[in-house]
C-alpha cells in the first residue's frame, strides 16, 4: 500500500484500533491491520464496518448502566433517526434529546429503555434478544460506567471469504 499524502510504501502493522469513527471513546477493534508511513500518515483497514456497527449497537443496548449521549447518538444513528424523529417517537423535544446527546443532561430512566426498545424493534432483534434486554432493565444502575468494547476482528472477518480481484 503507497501513501497517499508522500507515495512511499507504507508499513504494515497490527495494533489494537481505537476506533473514535464510531462516535464513541471507549471502542477498540484487537489486531487490525493499520498501514503507517514516517510522514506520520495512517490507515486502518477495518473489514464489515455495518457488521462492526450493529456488534457495538447490541452491545451498548445491552449495557447495565445507563445510556450516555454518546450512546444515545449512536444508537439512534444505527437505526437511521435523525435528532427529530427520534424525539418524534418518544414523545419529547427536540431539544431534550439534543441535551442528552450532548451531555448536558442525564437520560431519565424510563427514555433510556424506550431508545432501546427503539433500537431493538428497528433492528428486528430476535424475541430472546429482545427479552433479555427488558430483563435486564432491572439490573440497570444509574451511574455510566462507560466501560471499553472490544471488538475482536475475527468477528467481523470470519463471515468473509475474500478473494483478490486480481489474482
Ligand atoms: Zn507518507
Amino acid at each position: 500500500m503507497k501513501c497517499h499524502g508522500c507515495n512511499c510504501k507504507m508499513t504494515e502493522v497490527r495494533e489494537d484500533y481505537h476506533y473514535l469513527e464510531s462516535g464513541l471513546d471507549n471502542v477498540y477493534i484487537t489486531n487490525v491491520c493499520v498501514y503507517k508511513c514516517d510522514c506520520g500518515e495512517s490507515f486502518a483497514s477495518i473489514p464489515a464496518v455495518v457488521k462492526l456497527n450493529e456488534m457495538i449497537g447490541r452491545s451498548i443496548a445491552k449495557k447495565r448502566s445507563r445510556l450516555n449521549g454518546r450512546e444515545i447518538k449512536f444508537l439512534r444513528k444505527n437505526v437511521g433517526l435523525n435528532a427529530n424523529a427520534l424525539a418524534e417517537y418518544i414523545g419529547v423535544d427536540k431539544s431534550t434529546v439534543s441535551r442528552w446527546e450532548t451531555g448536558k443532561q442525564q437520560i431519565d430512566k424510563s427514555h433510556d429503555r424506550i431508545v432501546r426498545i427503539i433500537y431493538a424493534h428497528v433492528k428486528n432483534l430476535p424475541l430472546e434478544e429482545f427479552n433479555s434486554i427488558i430483563e435486564d432493565f432491572k439490573g440497570i444502575t444509574q451511574k455510566d460506567d462507560n466501560l471499553p468494547i472490544y471488538v475482536p476482528i475475527e468477528t467481523l472477518t470470519s463471515f468473509q471469504q475474500f478473494k483478490c480481484a486480481i489474482c
